[in-house]
């Protein structure tokens, strides 16, 4: 049966919108709203406005799409976000990036999924370098924390001279969990700052096993690992891989944790780590930047003083000179290359981690011709030896 398009329909940005960038923003809208869904559906065991935020966002829902498109409930909501948008919401979906709406928001352990967590991370990744940049998909319970911890740690770095910025964002990707005693050291040590970064070591990452308590750093990052009965993981899905926890003990008492990666179970007392904003804003991408300066560092013909790292606190991540040639480099692990389009990055030299090299061809597309050189970590590191090659 084919009728007229009710009003609704003819409205430019629903189903059937004839442009490109009207779609794109209503993927974005719905994308978000099924974000803030899902994570306040996550949480509804432990917060009573869960339900409601869920309801709020299933009316969101009914607003952005024709009636007959939109799940009619809030359950059918929560049903269909445990599969890709593309599958269930009738859109132009060839005018959208193909990275858009391919996801699972919702897991069937009632999780976001990876894929959702990273998408939600890539749009409020901006904060960091521009604090008017939104968080929307975090619900308002959760941004309030977000944003304070987030305000304060951006506020002491902002004030910081270059010095003390250095050594309080290394300090922030190197030491992302500790004891009070260890945190308090560290700072002294390093000359950093003091910030609102750490928070006492929540629940759902810790557990107990014979008296005491303990936790698991991720192998990769070594924030403490999500705990869920005996199971562990990161909640960054990079750092691939679940751990389980065994009835063995070591020599010391620990628990022995079993997975891909050698990990080690730690003594819960006392422990602080980084809230989940800065650890996922700076710690996460961090890692990528400080392994690369490490790397430099290493090399011979690159003196200490040839490295600058996050020049003009952090107009771009590293400046380095090898040989006659002086490289300025932007680092970018996000999901989605069209982000990284959307806000062009300030150095010459836009550096990706190895795992997204499928990214490389995309962005040498997208980015200004001329302007930008796009490589893999890898790549980089060997035009760095080819410049150093050429200077003996
Ligand atoms: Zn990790």
């Amino acid at each position: 049966m084919t009728q007229e398009p009710s009003q609704a329909e003819r409205r430019p940005s629903t189903v059937g919108a004839s442009a490109g960038a009207p779609t794109a923003k209503l993927v974005g809208d719905l994308t978000t709203t099924a974000l803030r869904a899902a994570r306040a559906f996550a949480t509804r065991h432990e917060e009573p406005a869960a339900w409601r935020e869920v309801s709020r966002m299933h009316g969101v829902f009914l607003s952005l799409l024709p009636p007959a498109a939109a799940p009619p409930t809030p359950s059918d909501l929560i049903a269909a976000l445990r599969h890709p948008m593309r599958a269930w919401v009738p859109l132009r979906w060839d005018l959208v990036p193909s990275e858009l709406g391919s996801f699972s928001v919702l897991g069937h352990d009632d999780l976001l999924t990876g894929e959702a967590i990273e998408y939600g991370s890539d749009y409020s990744e901006a904060l960091f370098e521009n604090h008017e940049a939104g968080i929307d998909w975090v619900p308002r319970w959760a941004q309030q924390t977000f944003e304070k911890v987030e305000r304060s740690v951006y506020l002491v770095l902002s004030s910081a001279g270059q010095n003390e910025y250095v050594a309080t964002r290394q300090m922030l990707i190197e030491v992302p969990a500790g004891t009070v005693e260890q945190v308090s050291d560290e700072l002294n040590e390093r000359g950093a700052l003091h910030t609102e970064a750490y928070e006492p070591l929540p629940p759902d990452r810790q557990f107990v096993s014979g008296q005491n308590a303990w936790y698991v750093p991720c192998p990769v990052c070594r924030w403490p690992m999500h705990v869920r009965g005996s199971l562990l993981a990161c909640r960054y899905p990079q750092h691939v891989g679940q751990f389980t926890i065994t009835q063995e003990h070591d020599a010391g008492g620990a628990p022995r944790v079993r997975g891909p990666l050698p990990a080690l179970a730690v003594h819960a007392a006392e422990t602080v780590c980084l809230h989940e904003a800065v650890w996922r804003y700076v710690t996460v991408p961090g890692i990528t930047e400080v392994s690369l300066m490490g790397w430099l560092a290493e090399q011979a013909g690159i003196d200490g003083d040839a490295i600058t790292k996050w020049p003009h606190k952090d107009r771009w991540d590293i400046s380095v000179r090898a040989g006659s040639s002086v490289f300025e480099v932007d680092l970018k692990d996000t999901r989605s290359p069209s982000q990284i389009v959307a806000r062009p990055p300030r150095a010459r030299h836009v550096v990706l981690p190895d795992y997204r090299s499928w990214q490389v061809a995309q962005l040498r597309r997208s980015l200004p011709a001329g302007r930008y050189e796009v490589r893999t970590v890898r790549a980089f590191k060997a035009l760095v030896g080819k410049a150093l090659k050429e200077a003996q």
